[in-house]
């Protein structure tokens, strides 16, 4: 596990996410470890809260560069109101003196400035002043004339991106296509294993909720049809220790549980054995997963319902990151949702409503009888065609089943 693990306190307090989104947790876990990365990721999927992170959790100042002073100044006024230390630097900004002095004293966390700047010899003199944490080069599709917005300025990015080699580079875009994406990583340096390619879709995961109605029998019968690793995900440390016990007793399989509750040293080692391994089951708590990179991980199943949609997304997303065919499923019962709603008394009143707002949104994918991956991906702000083939409400057809299925139970009745 790396740094990543830290970064989950500062996604809550500086930034008020309860998770992730997408694969922010992969971009933030590589430019963490101070690798390159070029960040294809759709339009609303969070690409600056993947610099703003590390820049506040690195050392030093993160460079920013952003076409357009609006964009700029957006962001600007967005990362001040959760106390990011940000500043601009172009040619609308009368406070440049406070703001070089700021960067010389080490007391920026964020410089925004325009390519133009950026590739000013005087500007890279400037920025030999005081350390960097990162280079972040938005909308980095226009350093490619393949691109549909190439600026020459960010042509010579190149040069200062080089006169600082141990500072690692961070490109972001939502439209690359695969020509485009090469000319970015070449102009700009990224090594070839650097991208990280983020649609929302998840085409291999097939996706299934249903109703709970006997744990242990529901999950034996899914691990007979699928012999490779999974993760369970259960509520509590107690639920955890026992459908980890009765997985293993009914299946006989490799099961172990996973939550903060365990010995350290036991916790590390059921973790490393599952990583290792290629058929263990591994039950857990919401904790397990974070910055664990386990390409084949063949299902991921929740006894009990997650707290949003992006929890839901982020959990099953540790599904099948080989492209290989794997399973989500979430075995629930209407209680879940009323333990929830309760618990939300509980929360203070400026948190109530947009954590209503999301356990909403999430009975909602429940309870929908559309294709479920349409629902989910248009959470995510995306145009999906109405069916996907590949998810229990497009495989099995329940608006017919039922219907016919209550048009007999009130027939019989
Ligand atoms: P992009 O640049 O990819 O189009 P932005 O960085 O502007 O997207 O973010 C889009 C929206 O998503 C913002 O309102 C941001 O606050 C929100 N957002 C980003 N990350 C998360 C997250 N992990 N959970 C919830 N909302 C997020
Ligand atoms: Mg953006």
């Amino acid at each position: 596990m790396s740094s990543i693990a830290g970064a989950f306190p500062v996604l809550k307090d500086v930034f008020g996410f309860d998770g992730f989104r997408g694969r922010q947790e992969e971009v933030v876990a590589r430019v963490l470890d101070g690798r390159s990365t070029l960040a294809v990721m759709p339009t609303g999927a969070g690409k600056s809260l993947t610099y703003q992170l590390p820049a506040v959790m690195r050392e030093g100042t993160c460079v920013v560069i952003s076409p357009l002073i609006a964009l700029m100044h957006d962001q600007l006024r967005s990362a001040r109101a959760n106390g990011i230390r940000a500043a601009t630097l172009t040619s609308a900004d009368a406070d440049w003196r406070e703001t070089q002095e700021a960067f010389r004293a080490g007391a920026l966390d964020l410089l925004y400035v325009a390519p133009e700047r950026a590739s000013q010899p005087a500007f890279r003199e400037f920025l030999s002043s005081a350390p960097l944490s990162l280079f972040a080069i938005d909308e980095a599709h226009c350093v490619s004339e393949w691109g549909h917005d190439f600026r020459p300025d960010y042509r010579l990015l190149r040069g200062m991106l080089d006169a600082f080699p141990q500072v690692p580079r961070l490109a972001l875009t939502a439209t690359a296509d695969k020509q485009t994406r090469a000319d970015v990583m070449a102009q700009l340096g990224i090594p070839e294993d650097g991208l990280v390619l983020a649609g929302f879709d998840r085409p291999n995961i097939r996706y299934a909720i249903r109703h709970r109605d006997n744990p242990v029998r529901q999950l034996t019968s899914l691990m007979a049809g699928e012999p490779g690793p999974g993760i369970v995900y259960a509520q509590t440390r107690r639920k955890v220790e026992e459908l980890a016990e009765k997985l293993a007793a009914a299946t006989g399989r490799s099961v172990r549980p996973y939550h903060a509750g365990l010995d350290p040293e036991v916790r590390a080692a059921n973790q490393a054995a599952f990583v290792a391994s290629e058929e263990m089951v591994i039950v857990a708590t919401v904790a397990f997963g974070m910055g664990i990179d386990k390409p084949d991980v063949r299902f991921v199943a929740h006894v009990g319902v997650p707290k949003s949609i992006e929890g839901y997304y982020q959990e099953t997303g540790r599904a099948g990151r080989d492209g290989d065919p794997s399973q989500a499923v979430m075995f629930w019962g209407a209680g879940d949702f009323a333990t929830a709603r309760q618990r939300l008394a509980e929360v203070d009143e400026a948190r109530r409503n947009s954590e209503r707002a999301r356990l909403d949104a999430l009975a909602g994918l429940v309870e929908t009888a559309e294709c479920r991956r349409a629902v989910l991906l248009r959470h995510f702000g995306e145009h999906p065609p109405a069916s996907c083939g590949n998810c229990d409400n497009c495989l099995e057809q329940p608006g017919v089943t039922d219907v016919t299925e209550l048009a007999r139970k009130l027939l019989s009745a």
